[in-house]
């Protein structure tokens, strides 16, 4: 896929204030620092596209991006903040899970992982999360260039493996680097080859 546009569309605290869901959507998720603004500005070839995403304490918003005029890329706020109130962390769960569960042009989620990390329980636990709601999802390992390979190697089996012992299969795996570019052409693939899973009367998921 070549990226012709990428514009910012709206942020909304609520799920009922996104955009209608009239196209395809894919949104990326991780916990705080793991690099989600550097992926998305490098997939999208744009320096500051994920500038707007929040910093942690501030409002936690959804983030539109329309794409080619053809499909939304989506920055949810992320997880694993040190120094969140509970209130917020409550606040991240509805708004996380009402919009994971009742998106219905989300066609497939990505959900990031330090690939210089063994499994973090939170990040497992969110993808059982995602599983068990029924949410189409892919892992994204990043910084792969910060690991290297071997490493990347290494922490990816852990992961594997863990996930494997309560899973049947895994789910799509991609390996980026944001500062090489690595990765990008396989998620931009993914993204063109699945956008026909989008259905307006969505019933992909159902
Ligand atoms: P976010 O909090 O998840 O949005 O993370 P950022 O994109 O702001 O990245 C956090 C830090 O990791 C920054 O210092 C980035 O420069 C760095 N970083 C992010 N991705 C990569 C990568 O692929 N390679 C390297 N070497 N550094 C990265």
């Amino acid at each position: 896929m070549i990226i012709k546009s990428a514009t910012y569309v709206t942020s909304s605290s609520k799920i009922n204030q996104c955009p209608p869901p009239d196209r395809p959507e894919y949104a990326f998720i991780g916990r705080s620092n793991v690099g989600k603004s550097s992926l998305l500005n490098m997939l999208v070839n744009m320096k500051k596209l994920a500038k707007i995403s929040g910093t942690p304490g501030k409002t936690q918003t959804i983030n539109h991006f329309l794409i080619n005029e053809e499909w939304y890329l989506v920055d949810l706020p992320g997880y694993g903040y040190a120094r969140v109130s509970q209130k917020m962390r409550d606040h991240w769960n509805r708004l996380i899970m009402s919009y994971i569960r009742e998106r219905e042009n989300l066609i497939s989620l990505f959900v990031l992982i330090d690939s210089r990390h063994e499994p973090i329980a939170s990040d497992l636990e969110f993808m059982e999360k995602m599983a068990l709601g029924g949410v189409p999802f892919a892992r994204v390992f990043t910084k792969a260039d910060k690991a290297g390979e071997r490493e990347v190697g290494k922490n990816k089996a852990v992961h594997d493996k863990t996930m494997l012992a309560t899973w049947e299969s895994l789910p799509p795996t991609f390996i980026t680097s944001a500062s090489k570019g690595n990765g990008r052409d396989e998620i931009l693939d993914y993204i063109s080859k699945t956008m026909i899973f989008f259905k307006k009367d969505n019933s992909l998921r159902h």
